[in-house]
């Protein structure tokens, strides 16, 4: 009876707490990235498009990574009147003048595979002694009717073949500056805390919880 008191009371103070707290809508379909964030935002009710009924694929066709972070961001809020914030995220290649940047995910083509993207810069890099790279994300966030952005950047370079099976994307070449494996040899803890998605969320949680 006791039992059944207590966790009918622990159900009602997370409702309450639920209803007290401030939702944000976090612009993605990603079920993974959703969850990392809801792990970190704790004071805040965060969704994601689905939760809203959004469905719609944001088409995304700024030439820069701010561009399409806010182009997601706004879709949100001028849809639904709803705090909102969205990422995006580019691999940069300095001997390739920044590419494939803003079009990381198609750098192989449309509807090309993670590996399709690997080969073909492996491919643009043969023989190429700069191998700088980075990876860069930048964060919009709409809250208050105020609009605020938030960059995380990791420096690396290319390496000349793929090493590991873990992560995704790039990670099997990229190996970030200061460690002697590449994110796709790296566990998962240690390239969220120093990758650029993870630094990026960082400055935002930081802002949202002052
Ligand atoms: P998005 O903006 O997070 O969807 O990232 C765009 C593209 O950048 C992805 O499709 C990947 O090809 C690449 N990318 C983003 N984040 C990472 C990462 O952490 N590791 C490797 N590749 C990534």
């Amino acid at each position: 009876m006791g039992c059944d008191f207590r966790i009918r009371k622990e159900k009602m103070d997370k409702m309450e707490k639920m209803d007290k707290m401030d939702k944000i809508v976090f612009a993605t379909h990603n079920k993974n990235k959703l969850e990392e964030i809801r792990n970190i935002l704790t004071n805040y009710e965060v969704v994601g498009l689905r939760d809203i009924g959004c469905e719609t694929d944001i088409v995304e066709d700024s030439d820069t990574l701010q561009g399409n972070a806010k182009i997601k961001a706004d879709f949100v809020t001028n849809n639904y009147h709803l705090d909102c914030f969205a990422d995006d995220t580019g691999l940069e290649v300095e001997a390739l003048n920044g590419a494939p940047g803003v079009y990381s995910a198609r750098y192989a083509g449309e509807g090309c595979s993670y590996h399709d993207n690997v080969v073909k810069m492996l491919e643009a890099m043969k023989g190429i002694t700069n191998r700088k790279a980075r990876f860069r994300t930048v964060i919009a966030l709409n809250l208050n009717g105020k609009q605020y952005f938030f960059e995380g950047i990791v420096n690396g370079k290319i390496l000349e073949e793929e090493h590991g099976d873990g992560g995704f994307g790039y990670d099997p070449i990229f190996q970030p500056d200061g460690y002697d494996e590449t994110f796709a040899e790296m566990p998962m803890d240690i390239k969220n805390k120093i990758s650029h998605r993870g630094q990026a969320v960082q400055k935002l949680v930081e802002f949202l919880q002052l």
